[in-house]
Order: C-alpha cells, then structure tokens, then sequence
C-alpha cells in the first residue's frame, strides 16, 4: 500500500509499504477513506517529537471502511464504516474506565521511553513516534487498529466524510479545550492560536455559554475563520495582546485562557522568539512556550489556563508566581477523543456544528509531501488539508 512516511526533519514522502496485518485478537485493518494533517504532525515534521525513525508511517486523523476484524472484535464487521480516535486505548485499565482514554495504561508497548521523560506513560497514539507506541499512522490507504472494539465510532447514517473526519481528534480536543474552562453563562474565554483547534475551541466554548470568545494568532485569514465562528479576535502583530485583554474586559482578564497553540509558538518580538527558538535548537528547552507564558499572565485572577496545545518535554521562563500567587488552575491533557465521539456525532447530525468549515484544501495522498509543506508555511491561506488515498 502507499502510506506518507517521516523521513526526517521537513521531509516526508509517500512510499509503498507493506499492508497492515491483523496481529492482535481485538485488532481491525480499516481501509482509510480521508485522513487529514494536524498542527501535532508539523511537530514531528519540525523534529520537535523525539524516538521518530526515518520511515515511520504518521497520520493520527482518519476514517474509514473496515476490511479485517479480529477473532474479539463483535462490535464491528466487515463494510462498517468508522472514523478512529487518535489515542488508542484498551476500554479495561483504571484511567479508561475513568474515561482518561489518552493516558491509557496498556495501549503504550514502549512505555518506559516516555516515563523517562515523562514520569508515567500517556496512551498510544497512532503514528507519533516511538515513544509513544511506534504504531504507523493513518495517512496511508489502510490502517490497523488496536482495540477496535473499543475506540471506532460506526457512522450509520451517510453523513460525509468531510461531516465527520474531524471526530478522530481536533473537534473532541477544541472541545475538551472549552470543557475544562468549567464555562459559566457570560464567562469571556480567550483562546490562543487560530489554527483549526483554536477554530472549534472558539465554537464549542460558545456553545457551552460563553459570552465572549476572543481568538489570538496573526494569520488574518485564519483570525477570519475563527470569526466567521464568532470570535473577536486580536490580531499578535498589531496590538499588545495583555494590554488588549485587560482593556476588553474592564481590566480584569479572561475568565479561562485556552492554549491551542503549543510548543513551537511564535513571538513578534525578535529578541524573545529568538531566546526561545535558540535554547530550543540547542536543546535546552524542548518547547517555545510563548502563548502558554502569555495565557497565564492574561487570565483573571482565580481563573483557568486550559493547555490542548501539544508539549514535549520541559520549558523555560515559566509564570509560576502568577499561577500560584493569583489562585489560577492550570489543566492539560491530549484529548480522551473516546469520552467525545457520541456527544459530538449527535451535534453533527443535528446541525448545530459543521466541522467542514475548517477545511481549505483537498488532496489525494500522493500530494501529501505538498500539503505539509503548505500547512506548515500558510501558503495559499491553507487551513486544513484533507487527504483521500
Ligand atoms: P496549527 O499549526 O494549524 O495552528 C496553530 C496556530 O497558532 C497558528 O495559526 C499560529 O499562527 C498560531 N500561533 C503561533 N504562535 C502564536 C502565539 N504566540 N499567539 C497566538 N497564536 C499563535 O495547528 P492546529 O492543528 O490548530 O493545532 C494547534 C495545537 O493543538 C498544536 O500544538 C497541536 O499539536 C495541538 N493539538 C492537540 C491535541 C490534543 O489532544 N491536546 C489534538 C490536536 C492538536
Ligand atoms: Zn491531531
Ligand atoms: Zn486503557
């Protein structure tokens, strides 16, 4: 089969590869159907990710039909169609029956790696890295999925693909964004990064009663975008974002700052984009926390820092004494997509979100090479590019 692998920093290629097998007894092979690029693999195309190896399959969003079923699998058959949540997770473990889906205790083969750098392991994730499971990912005509039985949500009812595909992780994470605000009716909400986790981070938190939602990047189309979801939005390279805030909400902050946009932030200033982009190259940081820092210092005082942008390993320059000394709350987490997937189906089928508005570009597989490049540099206003093999 064709699959897009990471053949190191800024390259990836769409190779033939052999075809998945089933290997475990709860295992399904899915023929993938549309599979998509998320700001999370620009981190592995960046080289920020550590453990990848030159080959490895990636892709963590995608969708499909089933072709194979293992012995254990009764909940699906051959013909279903099913979108698949990025972390894999067993359904049995303590965190899984908590609903803690993406720090799953059994789904990680490689878990000492990560409780090196991480004291414990989260979850499996399909292609994203060693570290994390070395499982290969989804961009790729077919894909295996470990505990089938457990993660695929079965789409019955024809909505397409377009409809749906984003049930695998940045709709469930924009919302588990906005769930960990605790929104009350009339809360201001800001939101970090107006990529597509920032987009339906922006929707769902008006949704769960926000009055206001503010969105911050410096992309004008995608600060558009986030709009057209009905934000106002602040636009990094023109205004001082901590001033603008306080100045938006009678001096006090947000009620909730979410961060969606992670470890590779930019910075205006040239001076502190460098600090942080330096000590990263060198390895002495492993991230350029710039919104998350920004985040912290903005939220009202007993307030709420929700962190889905994705982190690797350790920071610099953390606000400590503002997060402790003004009583905020800081959460985190990779999205437990499972707990997500019926609520979410039924608010698509029912009309009340369309997460097709973040698409921008349609692609086969082949061009995979393409669409990272342009993804990843914001040419042609790319937003979010959707794949078919
Ligand atoms: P993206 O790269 O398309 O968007 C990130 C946006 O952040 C860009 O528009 C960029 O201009 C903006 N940005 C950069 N620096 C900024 C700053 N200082 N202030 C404000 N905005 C800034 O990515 P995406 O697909 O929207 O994903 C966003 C983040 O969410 C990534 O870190 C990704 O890894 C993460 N993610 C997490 C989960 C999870 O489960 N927690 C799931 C999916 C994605
Ligand atoms: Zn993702
Ligand atoms: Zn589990």
């Amino acid at each position: 089969m064709k699959a897009t692998c990471w053949m190191g920093r800024n390259t990836v290629e769409v190779r033939e590869v052999p075809d998945p097998k089933i290997l475990n007894s709860r295992d399904a092979v899915v023929r993938v159907t549309s599979t998509a690029i998320c700001g999370s693999d620009l981190h592995l195309y960046d080289g920020y990710i550590p453990t990848m190896k030159k080959g490895d399959i990636i892709g963590h969003e995608f969708m499909g039909e089933v072709v194979e079923v293992g012995p254990k699998v009764s909940t699906l058959k051959v013909g279903d169609r099913v979108v698949v949540p990025f972390p894999i997770a067993c359904g049995n473990c303590t965190s899984c029956e908590h609903g803690m889906f993406s720090v799953c205790e059994n789904s990680n083969p490689n878990a000492g790696m990560a409780e090196k750098l991480m004291g414990h392991t989260p979850s499996g994730i399909f292609g994203y890295s060693h570290m994390l499971g070395g499982y290969p990912g989804g961009q790729a005509e077919y894909a295996r999925v470990p505990f089938a039985d457990v993660g695929p949500i079965k789409i019955e009812d024809g909505l397409a693909d377009e409809k749906v595909l984003f049930l695998s992780d940045i709709l469930p994470t924009g919302w588990m964004g906005a769930e960990m605000c605790d929104i009350k009716t009339g809360d201001t909400i800001a939101v970090w990064g107006a990529g597509p986790v920032g987009q339906f981070a922006v929707a769902s938190a008006y949704l769960m009663g926000a009055e206001r939602v503010i969105c911050i990047d410096r992309f004008p189309y995608r600060l558009r975008i986030a709009e057209r979801a009905g934000a106002e939005t602040l636009n990094y390279e023109e205004v001082d974002v901590l001033e603008a805030l306080r100045d938006m909400t009678a001096g006090r902050g947000p009620d909730a700052c979410i961060d969606a946009v992670g470890m590779e932030a930019h910075h205006p200033t040239p001076a502190m984009y460098a600090y942080d982009r330096v000590k990263q190259a060198a390895r002495l940081e492993t991230e350029r926390p710039y919104a998350l820092r920004e985040a912290i210092m903005a939220c009202r005082n007993g307030g709420i820092v929700s962190v889905i942008g994705v982190y690797g390993g350790v920071l610099d320059k953390f606000p400590m004494g503002s997060l402790m000394n003004r009583s905020l709350t800081l959460r985190g987490g990779q999205c437990h997509v499972q707990r997500y997937l019926k609520p979410l189906l039924a608010k698509i089928r029912d009309g009340d979100i369309d997460p097709s508005f973040v698409i921008t570009h349609r692609m086969r597989l082949g061009d995979a090479p393409r669409g990272y490049e342009m993804f990843k540099n914001k040419t042609d206003d790319c937003n979010k590019v959707v794949l078919t093999p």
